[in-house]
């Protein structure tokens, strides 16, 4: 198969030119189909045949997760019998939203994963354990069965969870790769010792990893993926991608960034003002979807905030690459004058072999500040323990949250509730103060 798309070789001047002619056909399209975008452009008084630049996207309102959740079916562009797979968004931050996908959508949605996982060294003869879930709504899942079956792999669907499952599938079928949320492939090690499995010779060669980080800023690895590597040998790529862009970032061998499919995304970063932001900066992904039949979104803000890096990759693609996710937006977290996310704290607490597990609260105090509460579950309390991780918060991200210990029964009912597709970590009950 291809794999690398010829427009993702060319220069960088020939992919802008590219995406603005298909930029015309999106904003034509939902102008036609879109009751939403219609609307919009009605109200704002904007002849859409005036944007004919990538930066003219910016006379253009962005959208937001609230415009999709009050007016979800005013996204919609085509009629109900055309539509094929109901999906919806997680539903993490708010009411979960739903996305149609046409016919064309799944092909699209196929080619995209087929080129990301391409992008990963997956290829034909490769046997792929699928660790994600594929039912429940989730297309993520059901787009990394799709765009292998693209590539002609082999698929194993196991699903989340139950590493007794999935070792006597990868000792079974000989799958090699993996494609699940990182932190799961420390519970397989776990697991495999305890059970005299030979992880480093079953076959595996990489994982592609989802939901959590990998790499910090720098690209080099975080201590998660530098737990999970400094024991089994396998490699780690990193993609990123969500519901509403229904498109991913996946990184090559090079691991410097997911890599930007331009034929079927566009993408800007912007600071708080909707302004994009200076080169190199970090500010907010804001994506205008390509080729999206059914549910074409426009200058959407994803909340996920990023760095583009533009300088060449050696894999020959010469697409610009979004760096690992610093944090969503909603969970910034401005604490004693620093700005934290919730991943980075995640990070550091994953150092620690004592903890088992935990949770990370952040509320409004009397001052209308933000407070931060960790509860962590260990294997062995000690004064001596707080000190450390509290040492090792000060050192790292220059501040000290409050932490307690609690049970591992407590946190596990809290971290698993049967109503997210994803473990919950992270718990923000700050009050709105606008
Ligand atoms: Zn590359």
């Amino acid at each position: 198969m291809i794999m690398i798309p010829t427009i993702e070789k060319k220069s960088l001047s020939e992919i802008k030119a590219f995406q603005e002619q298909k930029l015309l056909e999106v904003l034509e399209y939902v102008n036609k189909n879109s009751p939403f975008y219609k609307r919009l452009f009605a109200k704002k008084n904007i002849p859409i045949n005036s944007i004919k630049t990538i930066e003219d996207l910016q006379l253009l309102p962005v959208t937001t997760k609230e415009d999709l959740q009050k007016y979800n079916d005013d996204f919609l562009c085509i009629p109900v019998n055309k539509i094929i797979d109901y999906s919806t968004t997680s539903g993490t931050l708010g009411k979960p939203v739903t996305f149609w996908l046409s016919d064309k959508d799944l092909d699209r949605l196929a080619y995209n994963e087929a080129i990301s996982f391409d992008c990963a060294g997956i290829k034909k003869g490769d046997i792929v354990q699928l660790m994600t879930t594929i039912d429940r709504r989730f297309m993520a899942g059901l787009a990394y069965f799709l765009g292998l079956r693209k590539m002609k792999v082999g698929v194993i669907r196991v699903g989340a969870g139950i590493p007794e499952l999935q070792w006597d599938s990868i000792l079974k079928y000989k799958p090699t790769y993996l494609i699940t949320v990182p932190s799961f492939l420390l519970k397989l090690i776990e697991y495999a010792e305890l059970n005299n499995i030979d992880y480093n010779n079953c076959g595996i060669k990489g994982a592609v990893c989802i939901g959590e980080s990998i790499r910090d800023q720098d690209f080099s690895m975080t201590i998660l993926s530098k737990k999970i590597t400094d024991k089994w040998n396998i490699k780690l790529f990193s993609t990123y991608a969500s519901t509403e862009m229904s498109t991913a970032f996946t990184e090559c061998e090079h691991a410097i960034g997911g890599h930007h499919h331009p034929e079927l995304i566009i993408v800007e970063v912007l600071d708080k003002n909707n302004s994009p932001v200076k080169n190199g900066e970090s500010g907010e992904l804001t994506v205008t979807t390509l080729g999206v039949e059914a549910m074409p979104l426009i200058r959407f803000k994803t909340g996920d905030i990023v760095q583009l890096h533009t300088n060449p990759c050696s894999c020959g693609r010469n697409t610009l690459r979004v760096g690992p996710v610093i944090g969503r937006k909603q969970q910034m977290i401005k604490y004693k004058g620093t700005t934290l996310y919730p991943p980075a704290m995640n990070d550091m607490l994953n150092d620690f072999d004592n903890i088992e597990s935990h949770i990370i609260i952040v509320s409004t105090n009397d001052l209308g500040t933000d407070e931060i509460l960790i509860r962590i579950a260990v294997k062995q309390e000690s004064e001596d323990l707080l000190y450390k991780i509290k040492d090792h918060f000060r050192a790292k991200l220059r501040v000290t949250p409050k932490i307690e210990f609690t049970s591992k029964e407590e946190l596990h009912s809290l971290i698993y509730n049967p109503m997210s597709r994803k473990p919950i970590h992270f718990f923000d009950k700050r009050v709105d103060l606008i």
